[in-house]
């Protein structure tokens, strides 16, 4: 039995991912559960799974749930313990499904113990792709990409030298405002952001989706895993949500990996790599499908995708400085602080703000997200209220 951590546990990816484990039996033992804060879930996954190792970031939470008793399970609790879990001992596969730049440290630690990655977090090769990659190379560590489209990258380049690799095709839904103009979203509100068409997932992504930020952060995650310039992705919106992404070669032909949309496919093949083993998931019948339909993303109304692309070109911390400010800009707009559109406004406002500094270590990029959280919550104060 393969021995996995899923970090991030109660999330959308950490819960899917124990769906994964649920429907293969035999095939895996989940020796690391850690999560946030969400004690009731957590228990109950504590109860089923009875990790060796079970971790709360969150303080608070983690004082409830020790005083509970779950046999032979030790638990743990606060930031650090939750990074060291990344590198508990005899585990092969970290899954890191937790959101956001907090993903970055437990991720570090886990290569550096030489355990392959699941990787969910896309944030952490956004914000230290440069680092990130060389460590996992320096360590021989393999990253398997849960994302779905760069599941579909790696599924495509199955065989395939990278270096044949003339364009990566990066399929987009286009969420729940495509066809919307700025004048459309001027008042959107959060519940219509909430409503993704095709996928349901976490709430940060789910913003990140209908702004398409989401898109912007993948590209960029796309470039550090398959090493190809930004000229060389094209986003594609898709909105049917079937072809997950394709890879185009140099001698004209395409690749393209198809399923319904269901993470937990992804998921599993990142977990049961190389191999491939039996799924739930809705198999696709083409004469009800009929149609897939294919058009270009609006960069003008959506500049999220477009300020990625920006921030990518310019390398160096700025990828970061979008990524922190993106992260402060849907809190506030999910704690009704800002608008909509204004998400856009803070991330401008963070990259005009930001002189870029090349090739950051680890400790620069740490101090980067801070300042740029900083200088993103006063913009907020000052600027969108
Ligand atoms: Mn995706």
């Amino acid at each position: 039995m393969k021995k996995i951590a899923i970090l991030g546990s109660t999330g959308s990816i950490g819960t899917q991912a124990l769906d994964v484990v649920r429907n293969l039996p035999g095939e895996f033992k989940v020796s690391v559960l850690a999560a946030n804060s969400n004690v009731e879930l957590f228990s109950k996954q504590i109860e089923e799974f009875q990790p060796e190792l079970a971790v709360l970031a969150d303080e608070t939470a983690y004082k409830i749930l020790k005083e509970k008793n779950f046999g032979g399970t030790k638990i743990a609790g606060g930031r650090q313990a939750f990074i060291d879990a990344a590198g508990f001992d005899g585990v092969e596969i970290v899954l890191t499904s937790m959101s956001g730049f907090a993903g970055l440290e437990p991720t570090i630690k886990a290569i550096k113990c030489k355990k392959n990655i699941a990787l969910a977090n896309k944030e952490t090769l956004v914000v230290a792709g440069e680092i990130v990659t060389k460590l996992a190379a320096d360590y021989g560590v393999k990253i398997l990409p849960v994302d779905s489209e760069h599941g579909a990258f790696f599924q495509c380049l199955q065989g395939e030298n990278y270096k044949s690799i003339e364009k990566l095709l990066l399929t987009a839904s286009g969420g729940p405002f495509r066809g919307k103009t700025r004048a459309d979203l001027q008042n959107a509100t959060v519940n219509e952001v909430l409503a993704h068409p095709t996928w349901n997932m976490g709430k940060k992504i789910t913003v990140d989706s209908a702004s398409l930020v989401n898109k912007g952060l993948e590209v960029i995650e796309a470039k550090f895993l398959y090493g190809v310039n930004y000229e060389q992705i094209q986003v594609v919106v898709h909105p049917q949500s079937i072809v997950h992404s394709m890879v185009e070669f140099v001698d004209g032909s395409i690749i393209a990996q198809l399923a319904a949309p269901d993470m937990r496919l992804p998921i599993q093949y990142a977990l049961t790599y190389p191999d491939r083993k039996i799924s739930p998931i809705k198999k696709l019948d083409f004469w009800e499908i009929k149609n897939l339909t294919f058009e270009k993303p609006d960069f003008e109304t959506f500049k999220g995708l477009k300020f990625a692309y920006e921030a990518g070109k310019i390398g160096g911390t700025m990828p970061c400085v979008f990524n922190a400010a993106n992260e402060v800009a849907v809190a506030a707009f999910l704690a009704g602080k800002i608008k909509f559109l204004q998400i856009y406004d803070v991330i401008e406002n963070a990259m005009n703000s930001r002189a870029v500094i090349k090739n950051p270590t680890l400790e620069i990029l740490l101090d980067e997200d801070k300042i740029v959280r900083n200088l993103s919550e006063k913009f907020i104060l000052q600027f969108c209220t």
